[in-house]
């Protein structure tokens, strides 16, 4: 029995969206194209989510869809993609929708990026190309029967038994980076693996290709660790879904080590990498292969002592790299230095020096050194501290 979804449409998709919903409907029936809501958005709407963005599948051309669109209704296509045949429209009330015309994909290598062809093909051949079978719902735009589902995978019902499956059993082969999506979904929604999916991940990840490229892997690792929960990092370990990109982690991670929850993906990232070889595959930006070194240098090296080593050592250091360190190590000395010497700061000025009766010279930095020192060591806190306890070296000057 064709199942209607139009209530959860009507309450979860916002005014805007739902008439440039209509506009794009009347004008692909006008014209007798077939146009359908697909992938997440369909899930979403089940699962009675938010709704972020809108993806609507053209069986057609998609770009002259949105040109038809674009001449006949009161709208811009704003962005599109020759090669995949995708517009994105931009209508008058302000809200962008992506049109993706039907296709088809074949993967040549592991992991490398699918041939796309057949475009304009049925919906039922361009939903093969998906990972999840809870990805693959269509839902009917045009015809009689709008507000339909399309379900060629069974994914409504996976829906509602919170799995997450493969469509064949080459998926992970054909592309590796769906086990950090298969992660993604199960956290997000507290989904479970179907059982057949389960043992081909593990299968794949027994046997990881080292040398497939490591882009869609290290984005999907980035929005799978930018979900808002904890033990994110402990089960990628745990399902050794790691092994795509480290021989030998950090293995168990306590979130509450940390000091700094800002670029949380990369600290993790670290975590990942910091006890292996370098591998060029990753394309680190410098920044990034910056803090990597640093944190492998602090794992290597002798524990500072005094405050002034403390202070001295860790304060050109970048705040993430400071933070991994600390998650790995629990050196008391970062959280001494983050805690209070990093807080501690000259307050006098050359200009104070100058009218104590110092002449402006190089030994002016010395100086700044040294009443630094004696704050660190808790020997003088204030400015007026400061200038009494500068006083005495005027004499030596002279
Ligand atoms: P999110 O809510 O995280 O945006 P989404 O399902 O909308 O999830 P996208 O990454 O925007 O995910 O992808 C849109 C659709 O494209 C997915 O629903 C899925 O059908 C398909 N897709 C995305 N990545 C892959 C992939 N690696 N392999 C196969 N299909 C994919």
């Amino acid at each position: 029995m064709a199942i209607s979804i139009k209530q959860q449409f009507e309450e979860l998709i916002s005014v805007e969206y739902k008439s440039a919903i209509f506009s794009a409907s009347q004008i692909a029936e006008k014209y007798n194209i077939k146009i359908y809501l697909i992938g997440g958005i369909v899930r979403d709407l089940i699962l009675k989510n938010q709704i972020k963005d809108i993806d609507i599948a053209v069986e057609a051309d998609a770009i002259e869809f949105a040109n038809l669109l674009e001449k006949e209704t009161d709208c811009e296509v704003i962005a599109i993609q020759e090669n995949l045949r995708t517009a994105k429209v931009k209508f008058k009330n302000g809200v962008e929708i992506d049109f993706a015309s039907t296709r088809e994909e074949t993967y040549t290598k592991s992991g490398v990026l699918p041939v796309a062809h057949n475009f304009g093909c049925s919906l039922e051949k361009d939903v093969k190309r998906r990972d999840f079978a809870i990805n693959t719902l269509g839902l009917k735009l045009t015809g009689n029967d709008k507000f339909t589902l399309v379900d060629y995978f069974n994914g409504y019902k996976d829906i509602l038994n919170k799995k997450i499956r493969i469509l064949h059993d080459k998926s992970f082969i054909d592309d590796p980076s769906r086990i950090i999506r298969a992660l993604k979904f199960k956290v997000r929604f507290d989904f479970e693996f179907e059982e057949q999916t389960f043992t081909l991940m593990q299968d794949y990840l027994n046997n990881v290709d080292k040398t497939m490229p490591l882009e869609r892997i290290k984005s999907e690792l980035k929005q799978y660790f930018s979900i808002q929960k904890k033990g994110l990092y402990n089960y990628l370990i745990e399902t050794n879904a790691y092994k795509l990109i480290s021989n030998n982690p950090i293995k168990e991670v306590d979130e509450t080590t940390f000091q700094n929850e800002e670029n949380l993906w990369f600290i993790y990232f670290v975590l990942l990498l910091v006890n292996g070889e370098y591998d060029e595959r990753l394309n680190l930006a410098s920044i990034e292969k910056k803090i990597l070194l640093e944190v492998k240098e602090m794992l290597n090296r002798k524990t500072p002592n005094s405050n002034l080593e403390i202070y001295n050592e860790y304060i050109d250091k970048n705040d993430v790299s400071l933070n991994v360190y600390y998650v790995i190590s629990k050196d008391k000395t970062v959280e001494k230095f983050l805690n209070a010497l990093k807080q501690i700061k000259v307050l006098i000025t050359g200009k104070d020096l100058i009218e104590l009766g110092f002449i402006p010279s190089a030994y002016f930095n010395e100086l700044f050194e040294k009443i630094l020192k004696e704050k660190l060591e808790g020997k003088i806190q204030t400015r007026e501290e400061e200038l009494e306890f500068v006083k005495q070296f005027i004499k030596k000057e002279e």
